[in-house]
């Protein structure tokens, strides 16, 4: 038997040291027989699952969440059958029942002959940054809810058209005005975002948002982002062939702009349908009411074909 080099030897017990003492999980695969060839003991603090319990990639696959399993084990297996160093994140599965966020990074081995020969990696405890990254969403969140503007096309929001509607019902109360209201909604949009990706339907929502701007201009005319694919547009002290017009208006910019949809029944470009309304309210009347009536005509819209205005 051949003896180490005495230094080699103090060096590897230093290199085991290292390796043990991080907060990084260190890991060795043998890609022929898929066992674990070496887990750091670290794991057992983290997991509760003992070092020596760790025998094959199926002790790995199985303490996995059942929802993360499936594309891990497939992405990990196919970029290690092509040889291609990688990472995942997944939640791994304590002793205890929890779960706890993981962060595996995979280096490839081969052998002379240039064919993997093993994985070896770290796994890192990514919980904290995981807790953080949703608690920022949860923030974003709630910072939309309390603002009045929609983050994506810079239209007033929901929030805010439920203010501007009030402001307005009880103007044309008091001074006996007509008031209209216009509620858009794209035409066949779910199929936009299957055909074209939901950022390019994001792209879309904007540049709708930005026609609709143009089309109602009066200095008292409102657009507001209803919620989803849906928009309405507040005409105060306007009757309903002037709002007719800011309907068809509309229609006829959005159709110029040429947005291509592909797949979509009134047209090969994107459309919208619409509902509109017009009332000089009296006390007895109530705005959801008003809103309803507005929405059926919409709803009609779609029914009778879409890309197209119903008024009564
Ligand atoms: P219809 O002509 O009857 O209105 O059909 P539709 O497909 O437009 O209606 P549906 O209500 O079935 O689908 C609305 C789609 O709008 C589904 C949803 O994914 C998409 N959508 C809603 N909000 C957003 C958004 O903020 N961005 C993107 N890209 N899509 C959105
Ligand atoms: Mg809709
Ligand atoms: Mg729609």
């Amino acid at each position: 038997m051949i003896e180490k080099p005495a230094e080699l030897a103090e060096d590897s017990s230093v290199y085991k040291t290292l390796l043990e003492s991080t907060k990084a999980i260190p890991w060795k695969i043998n890609w022929q027989t898929m066992q674990f060839e070496y887990i750091g003991p670290q794991i057992e603090a983290l997991l509760g699952w003992a070092q020596e319990s760790w025998l094959t990639v199926d002790d790995w696959a199985t303490r996995m969440h059942p929802e993360d399993r499936e594309w891990v084990v497939n992405f990990c297996v196919s970029q290690s059958q092509s040889g291609v160093d990688h990472e995942a994140d997944y939640r791994a599965l304590t002793k205890d029942g929890d779960y706890v966020w993981m962060r595996d990074v995979v280096h490839i081995i081969r052998n002379e002959q240039g064919e993997v020969e093993a994985l070896i990696g770290f796994m890192f405890d990514i919980s904290e940054r995981k807790k953080t990254e949703h608690e920022l969403a949860e923030l974003q969140k709630k910072l939309e809810e309390y603002s009045y503007k929609d983050g994506l096309t810079g239209l007033a929001n929901r929030r805010m058209f439920d203010s501007v509607i009030d402001e307005n019902w009880g103007h044309a109360i008091r001074h006996q005005t007509p008031l209209s209201v216009i509620l858009l909604d794209i035409d066949n949009f779910k199929k936009y975002n299957d055909l074209h990706g939901h950022l390019q339907g994001d792209e879309c929502l904007k540049r709708i948002g930005a026609l609709l701007e143009k089309a109602a201009k009066r200095a008292r005319d409102f657009v507001a982002r209803f919620g989803g694919e849906e928009f309405v547009i507040i005409l105060p002290e306007t009757d309903a062939e002037a709002a007719m017009k800011v309907a068809d208006r509309c229609r006829q910019l959005i159709l110029r702009e040429q947005i291509f949809h592909g797949d979509s029944e009134p047209s090969q470009l994107v459309t919208v349908s619409m509902g509109a309304g017009t009332i000089t309210p009296t006390r007895e009347d109530t705005i959801d009411n008003f809103l309803d009536l507005v929405d059926q005509r919409l709803y009609k819209a779609k029914r009778e074909g879409r890309d197209r205005v119903v008024a009564r």
